[in-house]
Formats: C-alpha cells, structure tokens, sequence
C-alpha cells in the first residue's frame, strides 16, 4: 500500500472561495500534498481536472513537480432556510444540484452516477458575531451515503469566535484554531457505526482563501497554503500515482469509498506513516476492511512519532498509551475498533490523527 496526502473540500470563484483552480494547485504542491478535491457550492466545473506542473526552483526549470488536481462538488438546497444538509460529492459522472432538495434522492443520484459522498461538516453551530447561522446536517433518516467529514477546519473555527476580537485573532494567528473534530460529530460517528454499517471519516478544510475587512485592515484570511497545512486526508492506494489521470482518480476514490484512510491534523508535525492494522488467522486488514474475530485478531498502530494513543472499540475508549510509538491491542469479541492519536502542540493537548476503523465481525 502506498500513503498519499490529500486535502479535499474547498471552494474558488466558481462559488465562494477566492482563488482559482491554479492557484489551488499551487498552493498544493507548494504545500507537497499529492492530490486535491476541489468542491465548489453547486456547480460540477468541467475542463480543470487534471495533472498541473510547476517549475520546483525558478533556477532550475526543467525540475518540475506536479499534484492531481479533481473535481467534485458540495450540493445543498439553496431555497432551505437555513441551508443545511451540505454533501460532498466525488466521482460523479454529472452535476448532481438539481437534485439538492432531498437529501436522500440527492445520495440516490448520486450513487446512480456511479459516485461517493459524504455528509459535509456533520455538526456546524452557528457563530452570532459573524451572523453565521447553523447549517449542521439534519436529516440523519438517509441510507446509502458512503460517510461524514470528520474534521471540518471552518466549522470548528465556528466554535471558538464568541467575538469579533477572537475573529480576529484566529485571522492573524490560525495555527491556534486546531483542536480536535467538534465532539458531537466524533460521538454522531461513533453511533452511525453502531449501526452495523461502515461509515468513512474524511477531513476537510473546507479553504476559501477569504478576503476580509475591518476597519482599514484587509487580509486574506486562511490562504489554501495555510489550510493545505492542517485537515488533510491520508489515502492509502495499491501503488504509486502513475501520472495518468484517470488511473490515479480511480486509485483515490476506490480507497475513499472502502475507508483505507485517515483523517490527519498535519500542521503540529507530519503524520505521515501512521498505520493502523489488523492479522487474524490466515487474514490481515487496513483501516476500512473487515475481518472475523473466530481465533483473535491483533490489531496494532504505529506512529511516526511518539504520541498518545487510545483505543477506542464501539465508541468506548479501552486503552490508553501515553508517549508511545506503537500500541498492540488483541481483540477476542466482535467490535468496531479505531485509533485517536493525540500531542501537545502551542501548549494545548491537540487531535492529530483520527484513523478509519477496522470492522471486527
Ligand atoms: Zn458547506
Ligand atoms: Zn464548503
């Protein structure tokens, strides 16, 4: 298996975001990530999907790197008040809009169009000082998606500015934003997995690259660079990108849609070489596969640094291991097992690796 860095879920002029699909690239592969989802509001923008390649030193021209930039979009009924239900949409074969005021024949057509989605920040409080409203989920009664964005990099912004002043804080210093996924959709996660069904968790960053005014002040606010840093998704595929688009995108959402990914806070250090895996008898797994518990099944993590690990099996933390780099756990009964992995970074006890679960049936 081969570990790519994605970031996924942002926005350029073609809706709110500010930036164009080059930029966006850019950015991207100034960042070193190997792919991007581009998901503006409503509107499936055709023609920019591709490889883009840039010069890596000005110096020397002909040393070129490239990223996989793809599309898809975030669909939501424009007409509901207030505007919720946002689902992100990859690898459909049509712009899926028309569909958005019912979010289950939405999911429907999607999977109709041989695509996967994903219920975009799950939890979205609102924030008064911005005059933000809530737009979380609402109608969990839906079958069918293939997951839930995790980690939403704005809406969890959305909870730490109860003022204008704070805005502003996080506006000059963002690396303080990052905590760890809004509670109540990690606990929504744990009980969308109790029901019997794997349910994907991705990170977004949900990048718009906003200007902002206050007063004289004028910024950009959150470049892609910055966002590029933090909520990515680590996607493992069965070998390396080839440079050949539709080879790599297939690659990419077949490992989406079966969970062998993790979503990662890359910004307090790399999480690049996280694994999470399973061996019962005769059979091994990643995050997102299924395997029998009859004989035990030893389940391990490593890191690529030492951190803290739990262990978390249908929703219930069962063990705890401080400073570690790696953790074993045997599993004797059926569960749903998954990893948070946890470090002090700008003095706080922050999330920074969040894997996809391992079924244990
Ligand atoms: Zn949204
Ligand atoms: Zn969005």
């Amino acid at each position: 298996m081969h570990e790519i860095i994605v970031n996924l879920h942002m926005h350029t002029r073609y809706s709110d975001g500010s930036g164009t699909h080059k930029d966006i690239a850019q950015a991207a592969m100034q960042t070193g990530l190997d792919a991007v989802i581009v998901t503006d509001h409503n509107v499936l923008v055709q023609g920019v999907e591709g490889y883009y390649r840039f010069a890596r030193d000005p110096s020397t021209p002909l040393r070129t790197s490239r990223v996989l930039l793809l599309v898809g979009q975030e669909v939501h009924d424009q007409d509901r008040d207030p505007q919720k239900n946002h689902l992100l949409v990859f690898n459909a074969n049509r712009d899926l809009s028309t569909l958005a005021d019912d979010p289950q024949t939405l999911i429907n057509g999607v999977r109709d169009a041989g695509g996967i989605c994903f219920m975009a920040h799950p939890k979205d409080p609102e924030a008064p000082a911005f005059h933000e409203t809530d737009i979380s989920w609402e109608d969990w009664s839906v079958q069918n998606y293939t997951g839930i964005e995790l980690w939403n990099g704005l809406s969890e912004l959305k909870t730490i500015v109860p003022t204008k002043l704070h805005g502003l804080f996080y506006a000059f210093f963002p690396q303080f934003i990052g905590h760890h996924p809004i509670p109540e959709t990690l606990s929504r996660w744990d009980e969308l997995l109790s029901h019997g069904r794997p349910v994907v968790a991705i990170g977004g960053s949900d990048a718009h690259a906003m200007h902002m005014r206050m007063g004289p002040l004028q910024r950009v606010i959150f470049p892609y660079l910055f966002h590029f840093k933090t909520v990515n998704t680590h996607v493992f595929i069965p070998e390396s990108l080839t440079g050949d688009v539709s080879t790599d995108k297939k690659m990419i959402y077949d490992a989406l849609a079966a969970g062998h990914c993790f979503v990662a806070y890359d910004l307090p250090a790399s999480t690049r070489g996280f694994t999470f895996k399973a061996k019962g008898l005769g059979q091994s797994a990643i995050m997102g596969d299924t395997l029998p518990a009859k004989g035990g099944v030893t389940l391990q993590a490593h890191l690529p640094a030492r951190a803290e690990i739990h262990m978390i099996k249908d929703g219930q933390r069962i063990s705890v291991w401080k400073n570690s780099q790696v953790c074993t756990h045997t599993a004797t009964e059926p569960g749903v097992y998954r990893v948070e992995v946890y470090r002090n970074y700008l003095g706080k006890k922050r999330g920074w690796i969040y894997s996809n679960p391992i079924y244990v049936r």
